[in-house]
């Protein structure tokens, strides 16, 4: 075996990352923008080294201690412990929780995809803390879109100082995918305001001191208003009301019913919160009565994207660990000429070990460009040079973000589950750390809509949407993939090329069936079977962005850094050749309208 070069850090690759980023994305030139003008390439990195140093040095180290000490209750505080708190102050003090927003706010007005870069580090270094800011984030960028001038002015510099931290009040007992089905009622009130009453689950955050006030964001319906999602309005209700001066006035009548207890993210608090328990929790409406959820969508994609690259990260941080433990771990000798009176070889050495740190590397590092490139569309939508570019970027988006989603939270697990089985039996022990990262990756398929529910979306609505228009876009970018692969020197990369313009073409196959008016039953069973078709075209996706990484390595190969370009070719070559295969039977059973698990019934269970 060859010497390795030492791990430089396991929560990510600076240097995958940076790929990512120049080589494959050229972020650097979003610097030509005025919105950017002012920074620079070393600017970006900078902000980067700081949220590596934070988050190796304040969040890495109590990952596991938060995770064995979870928040309690003594009926009248929640306790976090203190080491939360120094992080998150941290993370705030060093302008993080403002890194895409405008100067004029005190951000640092960088790119998304940039402030993105910085967030992964915490993602992998310890999810549940850092879901503290990342709520705070989606929150405050609500405010933005849609609140009011008095309300962005009351809440915005607060939520982007960390004074405020933030939550997202949606779901209840009664309506979780379904959030038609939500009873918490806002009752008007003579002077514009209104009272809430009901009760919200599963809300995370929703409780603790680790900021002066939290500002809870809440769907409820006005009475009156029209039954089902066209009734749902959104507002704005915080912990303490909060004065025109920015000072905080009396306790709102919301108050914690209970903690819910979880298998991972055990250090974000979850809780169960009662609105109005005596007059009511006073609130302010967002946007316009019965347009809550359209204000919420509207932020979706981010949110979204945001889960799936904090899927991606568990499972990198698993995979960097994986693959010290496989360099360090000696055990057994070579298949080839057993030899007892030889030392051990370290199990990197063997090729079943390889194969699982292979389908890591393919999952994760595909996974991290699929959601850096989202994030990068985020920028484009909003600072792209033309209308048209905007627009497209807004299509392609929302086209993908059931993916950007979805795949990360399937097949990143898949990858934490791989570095627990790398580890043996120690890798079952909570000594070493992969099995936590498993636990607290398991919720990603589940919030923030679960995949089920992204397949329908994916299938039901995106690929229809605009007449179609971001399906198009979307084979507009793939074939000129398979057009450049077709016309590489190498026979590998124009056989890639080949196998995905067939693969897409399954995808294509599936659509046109799907929207053809005479094929109902075809188009009932294929929605039946959604959650196949988010399968396929994920894996095409990421194929597409697998095949864009390596057409970049090729040209790279031979140069200083032959490994790291040698490496992203072996992963693209793995993820061709043993997962797009994949592709072929999920193909099958959409187009053979399989109906295995619509026909099965209750009584046969
Ligand atoms: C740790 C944690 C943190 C959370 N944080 C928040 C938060 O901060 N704010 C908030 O508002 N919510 C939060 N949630 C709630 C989360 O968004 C919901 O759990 C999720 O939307 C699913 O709702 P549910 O649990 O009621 O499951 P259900 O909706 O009952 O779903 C159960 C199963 O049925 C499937 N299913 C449901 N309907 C359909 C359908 N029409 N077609 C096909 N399949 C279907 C689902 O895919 C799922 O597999 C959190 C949840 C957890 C576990």
């Amino acid at each position: 075996m060859t010497t390795m070069p030492p791990l430089q850090s396991k929560l990510l690759s600076r240097r995958d990352l940076e790929f990512v980023l120049y080589e494959l994305l050229r972020v650097d030139e979003l610097t030509k923008r005025a919105r950017y003008a002012d920074h620079t390439r070393e600017t970006f990195d900078a902000a980067i080294d700081v949220a590596a140093k934070i988050a190796e040095e304040q969040f890495a180290t109590h990952n596991k201690k938060i995770d064995q000490n979870e928040p309690t209750f003594d009926g009248k505080r929640v306790r976090i412990i203190p080491e939360v708190k120094a992080a998150l102050d941290a993370y705030c003090g060093a302008g993080l929780m403002a890194a895409a927003h405008d100067f004029e706010l005190g951000g640092m007005q960088l790119p998304y995809v940039v402030a993105q870069a910085c967030f992964a580090h915490f993602n992998a270094a310890n999810i549940s803390t850092a879901a503290y800011p990342l709520l705070t984030a989606a929150n405050a960028n609500l405010i933005q879109a849609w609140g009011s001038e008095e309300q962005k002015a009351m809440y915005l510099p607060h939520l982007l100082s960390g004074r405020f931290f933030g939550t997202m009040c949606l779901t209840e007992t009664q309506a979780g995918s379904s959030l038609s089905d939500i009873k918490t009622r806002a009752e008007p009130q003579p002077d514009g305001s209104y009272r809430l009453f009901g009760s919200k689950m599963w809300i995370s955050a929703g409780e603790h001191d680790l900021a002066e006030n939290i500002v809870h964001l809440v769907l409820a319906k006005i009475p009156g208003s029209p039954p089902g999602v066209k009734g749902i309005s959104l507002f704005i209700a915080p912990k303490f009301l909060v004065n025109a001066d920015g000072s905080l006035g009396a306790r709102n009548d919301i108050s914690l019913a209970g903690l819910n207890h979880k298998m991972g993210y055990r250090g974000t608090v979850n809780t169960v919160l009662n609105f109005g328990e005596k007059d009511g929790a006073s609130a302010w409406l967002i946007g316009e009565p019965n347009r809550g959820l359209a204000c919420m969508f509207h932020m979706m994609n981010e949110a979204r994207i945001g889960v799936g690259l904090g899927a991606v990260m568990l499972g990198y941080t698993g995979y960097l660990h994986a693959l010290d433990y496989a360099r360090n771990r000696p055990q057994g000798r070579p298949a080839a000429g057993k030899d007892a009176t030889q030392p051990q070889v370290p199990i990197v050495a063997h090729a079943d070990v390889r194969r699982m740190l292979l389908a890591q590397k393919a999952y994760v590092e595909g996974g991290l460009a699929l959601g850096m490139y989202c994030a990068l569309l985020v920028d484009e939508q909003k600072t792209g040079v033309s209308p048209k570019v905007r627009k497209e970027a807004r299509l392609l988006l929302d086209v993908l973000t059931p993916i950007a989603k979805a795949w990360p939270s399937q097949w990143c697990l898949e990858a934490n589950s791989l570095a627990i089985q790398v580890h043996g039996g120690y890798g079952y022990s909570r000594e070493y750390n992969v099995e936590q990262f498993y636990r607290d990756n398991r919720l990603n398929p589940i919030h923030e809509g679960t995949n089920g529910i992204q397949a329908i979306d994916l299938l039901g609505r995106k690929v229809g949407m605009d007449d179609g228009e971001a399906l198009q876009l979307l084979a507009r970018d793939l074939t000129r993939t398979v057009r450049e692969a077709k016309a590489a020197e190498s026979p590998e990369l124009k056989g890639y090329g080949e196998q995905l313009g067939a693969a897409f073409g399954r995808v294509m196959d599936v659509i046109r069936e799907f929207q053809c008016p005479n094929h109902r039953d075809y188009a009932r069973t294929a929605l039946a079977n959604a959650h196949v078709f988010l399968e396929l075209t994920g894996h095409v996706v990421v194929a597409w962005i697998w095949l864009r990484m390596a057409l970049v390595a090729a040209q790279k190969v031979g140069t200083t850094d032959n490994d790291f370009y040698r490496g992203k070719l072996q992963a693209c070559g793995y993820f061709f050749r043993w997962e797009l295969p994949k592709t072929e039977l999920w193909h099958r059973l959409l187009n053979g309208s399989d109906p295995t698990c619509e026909d099965m019934q209750d009584e046969w269970f």
